[in-house]
């Protein structure tokens, strides 16, 4: 029997997003449904919304989630009714070239749900990233379902899902960061704070954080950095250099994803040193860079798509971190809402007032 269900839908382009009935079908061959217990409020559930991503409206919203397998279909295996999983957008083959060449972080045919969800009416709902976790029940891949320990609670754990783990992978999977190394990281939202914290647990001695915001900069310091700049007031490049003997960091990591910063960032970063894009610029934004800097430098331009994580590898990893107490996943809770305070949690995000507003399904 589908399951009927209440979700968070954006119908149209630009239009406040609203609560619908959803129809979850059964799971079919490989796929999973999820009973979904906390999901967080991320930028690109906005962008989805704005029109920002593509046209192919309504949207199910929501993409951070951890929950219980409610049901599984045939010939699934990774995972079993009443396991409890974080959902991830990188259910990676193992056939494509990526995965066959052994980098399945890259993989270039990742899996999600083969039926679709829908309206009352129907019509086909697109989920956020394969996703649409704004539910009290959603369909995946079985692939999409990465078991962890269920004393993780899921209010922190779902934000491994997408942000934390952007960020975090950023910082110890793309730029490399090991023990003794100098960071800076543009942009202390979720995805920078996450990388702050990922540079933290990697052993990096200095973790710079630049933002223009106070407040955040505040955040940036519970999470691990151990000097804040505010670009608003000083010139960061001058600022880093400044704190690192004039030689700038060994990996620059920019989470704003804009040409300033990002120009920021290469000009901040010490001979051979890395810089990391992981923040998503829009489609008409360029970027100049003098070449032979590029090459006289050396070093790695480098970008991170979901941290170059594999979420089976990484997932079960933080969370047994953050159970130690070693990675502190709860900091990047700003509040939790119900499922009818999305939009509201939407314009707290907009002004910066949060780091993750996250979704429980009891409240
Ligand atoms: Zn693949
Ligand atoms: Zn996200």
């Amino acid at each position: 029997m589908p399951y009927e269900v209440q979700g968070v839908v954006a119908l149209s382009k630009g239009a406040p997003v609203s609560l619908q009935t959803i129809i979850v079908p059964d799971p079919g061959p490989g796929e999973a449904v999820v009973d979904v217990q906390a999901c967080g409020v991320c930028h690109t559930d906005l962008h989805y919304r704005e029109g920002g991503i593509n046209d192919e409206f309504p949207f199910l919203l929501g993409h951070e989630a951890a929950g219980v397998v409610a049901a599984i279909g045939e010939g699934v295996t990774n995972v079993a009714v009443g396991d409890y999983v974080i959902l991830n957008w990188r259910a990676v083959c193992g056939q494509c070239r990526a995965c066959t060449k052994g980098k399945p972080w890259y993989c270039f045919d990742t899996h999600n749900a083969a039926q679709r969800m829908t309206l009352k009416d129907g019509t086909e709902l697109s989920p956020a990233l394969g996703i649409g976790a704004f539910a009290e029940k959603t369909l995946v891949h079985s692939g999409q379902c990465t078991k962890v320990d269920p004393a993780a609670k899921p209010e922190a754990a779902g934000l491994l899902g997408c942000g934390v783990m952007a960020g975090v992978g950023a910082a110890i999977n793309t730029g490399g960061v090991g023990r003794g190394d100098t960071v800076a990281v543009f942009g202390c939202g979720g995805v920078g704070d996450a990388a702050i914290a990922g540079a933290k647990l990697a052993g990096a001695a200095k973790v710079i954080a630049v933002d223009i915001d106070d407040r955040k900069l505040e955040w940036a310091k519970g999470l691990g950095a151990t000097h804040t700049v505010n670009s608003k007031e000083t010139d960061a490049v001058a600022a880093i250099k400044e704190l690192t003997g004039g030689f700038g960091v060994d990996v620059a990591i920019d989470a704003v994803g804009h040409p300033a910063v990002y120009q920021q960032a290469f000009d901040a970063r010490d001979l051979a040193g890395t810089v990391v894009l992981v923040g998503v610029p829009n489609p008409t934004m360029e970027i100049t860079l003098p070449l032979i800097d590029v090459f006289g430098r050396g070093g790695a331009l480098k970008s991170s798509w979901y941290g170059d994580c594999l979420p089976s590898r990484d997932f079960p990893m933080l969370v047994d971190l953050y159970l130690q107490g070693r990675f502190d996943l709860d900091a990047f809770v700003s509040e939790t809402i119900g499922i009818g305070d999305v939009e509201a949690a939407f314009e707290k995000m907009h002004h910066g007032d949060v780091l993750r507003s996250v979704v429980v399904f009891d409240k």
